[in-house]
């Protein structure tokens, strides 16, 4: 679809683990929906994390439950439609499965937080969403 990643969503994935810059990097040729990688997507330190966890933005709170953020095995992203951001699980999974395909071709398997079962699963036009769907880490 040509889309590319932007300079500002290029410098958040700064630091993390070098295959999910490339699941990233082949997931934005493959993808339908065009994506971004928000504030605080890659690696994050103990104090990022925490300050995520007292604005209710993370359950981890970077001490005593750490993050994958904080070793850089994980990454997040938004969808990018008509001109802004969306959180929409809809477009958020057609991002997931880019992500999802170019972890296979690479043979880096990841893990997708749209899958993972919390107390509070999003429905929405009757489909089940996990709790972390702008989450991707390595397995
Ligand atoms: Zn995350």
């Amino acid at each position: 679809m040509g889309f590319k990643l932007s300079k500002s969503s290029l410098a958040r994935r700064a630091g993390v683990d070098p295959r999910l810059i490339e699941i990233s990097d082949m997931a934005i040729d493959l993808t339908l929906v065009d994506f971004g990688h928000p504030e605080y997507a890659g690696l994050r330190s103990a104090e990022d994390q925490k300050e995520l966890h007292s604005r209710g933005r993370s359950i981890c709170d970077g001490t005593i439950l750490k993050s994958h953020h904080q070793t850089g095995r994980a990454l997040d992203f938004y969808a990018f439609v008509d001109g802004s951001a969306s959180w929409d699980p809809a477009h958020l999974t057609m991002v997931a499965v880019a992500f999802l395909q170019a972890s296979s071709i690479l043979g880096y398997p990841i893990e997708w937080g749209g899958l993972w079962v919390g107390d509070n699963l999003t429905v929405k036009d009757g489909i089940p969403y996990g709790w972390d769907m702008p989450h991707i880490e390595l397995a």
